[in-house]
């Protein structure tokens, strides 16, 4: 943005939840006993907001404000952004989670 922020701006992040993949979508996986190597904890999209005491994700949103699970992974896990082993593992099985 090159231009002062208004109180638009403002509203617009604050309030607005940007879109997101669901669980489903993405093959959302929350694994008893997760021996993969792959964890949430572990991925690149996982944050853990001090605030919220919520554990989230940048690409998947589970529904009722459910927060990502540190032992799930999904098929986009990746620690660089550029590398996505489990895509094609959990390209078609889904566990669906509405
Ligand atoms: S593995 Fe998937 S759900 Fe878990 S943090 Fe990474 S992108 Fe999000």
């Amino acid at each position: 943005m090159s231009r002062p922020a208004e109180m638009s701006d403002y509203n617009r992040i604050v309030s607005d939840h940007p879109a997101k993949l669901t669980p489903t979508e993405t093959s959302y996986v929350i694994a008893r006993e997760n021996n993969t190597g792959y964890t949430c904890s572990e991925c690149l999209h996982f944050y853990k907001g001090n605030a919220a005491r919520n554990q989230v994700c940048e690409i998947v949103r589970r529904p009722n404000q459910l927060q990502i699970e540190s032992r799930a992974a999904c098929k986009f896990w990746t620690r660089t952004g550029t590398r996505f082993p489990l895509y094609d593992r959990l390209g078609v099985e889904v566990k669906n989670e509405k």
